[in-house]
C-alpha cells in the first residue's frame, strides 16, 4: 500500500502509542483526584501540555485539550461570538475554510452575526489588504486557517496577525494543517487561538486542542467540572492527551528533516505529473505550500474515478470532493481559487509523510498516467476534444 492521504489522518507513531498504553491500564487515575495515582495521570497531562505548548512558543496554561480540531475551531468562534456580542457581532473569514470553521460561522449568521468570507487569489491565498478594508468597527473576530487541508497554501499569518492587532481585534488560525509541519509562533504572528488536532501529527484521533492567549475572555464550551482552568469540563482523555503531547515531542525532533524530505518527495512528484499528463493542473500556490501537499485538476475526468482505480493498485489518496462525499458538489476551495465546476471535480490530492519514498513516488506517477489516459480514452468530453483540436 502507498499511502498518500496524510491530510485525512496518519498514523500513530509507534513511540506515540507505546508512551500512551500504561495511561489506559496502570496509570489509570483520575487527574482530579488526590492520591498518587491520580496526581501521576495529572503530571501526565500537565507534561503533554508543555509539550505542545512548545511547539507554538505558548505557555502551558494556554493550552486548553478539546476532542479534537473540529471542537477547538466551535468553541473558537463560537465562544468569542457570545462573549463580545455587545462589543459587535461581525466577523472576517475566508471562503477556504475546513468545514468546521464554515458550518459554524454560518450556524451565527442564523443567530443574527454578520460575516464576511474573504476572497482568496488564484494560487489559494488572502489578501491582507483585502482583510484590512473589511474591517468594520464592529468586527469582534478574525478567523484565517494557518494552511489548507486541500490546496495546502500557506496564508500569510503573521500580516494578517499583526493587521488583527493593529485593530485590536481577536485572532483565532484553524492550524490543524500546520500544527506540527511548520515552524508556528504565536506571539511572532500575534495570534490569540489557535486550533490543532493530534491525529494530523501521527498522534491519537479525538483529542486536539485550543490555545487561548492569557488575557482573551472566551466562555466555556464544555460546563461541567472544573477541569481545564473550568473552561473545558469534563474527565481528562488522559491517554490520548498522553499520546498528542509524545506526537508533539516527535514533531519538534523531525520538524526540520521532515520538511526537507516531503518537499523533495513533493516537487518531484509534482515535476513528473506537469512533464508527463498533459492538461494537467497544479493547484495551490507552488511555493506557499505544505511540504507533503499535491494537487492537480485533470480535465475530462472524474476525481471519484480516479480515486477508485488507484485504490485498485493500493493507492491511498483523495480527490477534491472528498469531505463532500455522497453531494455532488464540488470543492468550496476549488472553487474558491476559480476552477470551474468540471475541472474541480477532476482533482486529486496526494498528502505525503517522511515515510514515503522516491520509488512510491515514481509508481505514483507511472499509475496515474496510465489511470488518467484510460478515463480520458472513455470520456466523451475527450472525445469531443480530441476531434475539435483535429478538425
Ligand atoms: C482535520 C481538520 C480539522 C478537523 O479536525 P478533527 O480533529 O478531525 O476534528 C479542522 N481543520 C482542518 C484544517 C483540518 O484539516
Amino acid at each position: 500500500m502507498i499511502y498518500l492521504d496524510n491530510a485525512a489522518t496518519t498514523a500513530a507513531a509507534p513511540e506515540v502509542v507505546e508512551a500512551m498504553l500504561p495511561y489506559f491500564t496502570e496509570n489509570y487515575g483520575n487527574p482530579s483526584t488526590i492520591y498518587s495515582l491520580g496526581s501521576e495521570a495529572k503530571k501526565a497531562v500537565n507534561e503533554a501540555r508543555r509539550s505542545v505548548a512548545g511547539l507554538i512558543g505558548a505557555r502551558q496554561e494556554e493550552i486548553y485539550f478539546t476532542a479534537g480540531g473540529s471542537e477547538a475551531d466551535n468553541w473558537a468562534i463560537k465562544a468569542c461570538a457570545e462573549a463580545y456580542a455587545d462589543k459587535g457581532k461581525h466577523i472576517i473569514t475566508t471562503k477556504i475554510e475546513h468545514h468546521a470553521v464554515l458550518h459554524t460561522c454560518q450556524y451565527l449568521e442564523k443567530k443574527g452575526f454578520e460575516l464576511t468570507y474573504l476572497d482568496v487569489d488564484a494560487d489559494g491565498l488572502v489578501d491582507p489588504e483585502a482583510l484590512r478594508q473589511a474591517i468594520r468597527p464592529d468586527t469582534i473576530l478574525i478567523s484565517v486557517m494557518f494552511a489548507n487541508n486541500e490546496i495546502g497554501v500557506i496564508e500569510p499569518i503573521e500580516q494578517i496577525g499583526a493587521i488583527a492587532k493593529e485593530h485590536g481585534i481577536l485572532f483565532h488560525t484553524d492550524a490543524v494543517q500546520a500544527f506540527g509541519q511548520i515552524p508556528i509562533n504565536v506571539d511572532e504572528m500575534h495570534i490569540d487561538m489557535l486550533s490543532a488536532s493530534a491525529h494530523k501529527l501521527n498522534g491519537p484521533k479525538g483529542i486536539g486542542m485550543l490555545y487561548i492567549r492569557t488575557g482573551v475572555k472566551i466562555k466555556s464550551f464544555i460546563h461541567g467540572g472544573a477541569q481545564e482552568r473550568s473552561r473545558r469540563a469534563g474527565t481528562e482523555n488522559v491517554p490520548g492527551i498522553v499520546g498528542f503531547g509524545a506526537a508533539a515531542d516527535r514533531a519538534a525532533r523531525i520538524m526540520e528533516e521532515k520538511i526537507q524530505k516531503e518537499t523533495e518527495l513533493r516537487d518531484y512528484l509534482i515535476g513528473r505529473i506537469e512533464k508527463e499528463i498533459p492538461y494537467s493542473r497544479l493547484n495551490g500556490h507552488r511555493t506557499k505550500r505544505l511540504p507533503g501537499n499535491v494537487n492537480f485538476s485533470f480535465e475530462f475526468i472524474e476525481g471519484e474515478s480516479m480515486l477508485i482505480m488507484l485504490d485498485m493498485k493500493g493507492i491511498c489518496a483523495s480527490s477534491g470532493s472528498a469531505c463532500t462525499s455522497g453531494s455532488l458538489d464540488p470543492s468550496h476551495v476549488l472553487l474558491a481559487i476559480g476552477l470551474k465546476h468540471e475541472t474541480a471535480h477532476g482533482s486529486l490530492r496526494m498528502t505525503l509523510s517522511e515515510q514515503n519514498t522516491k520509488e512510491e513516488m515514481d509508481t505514483v506517477a507511472e499509475e496515474l498516467k496510465k489511470i488518467v489516459q484510460k478515463l480520458r480514452d472513455m470520456s466523451p468530453l475527450y472525445e469531443d476534444f480530441v476531434r475539435k483540436q483535429q478538425a
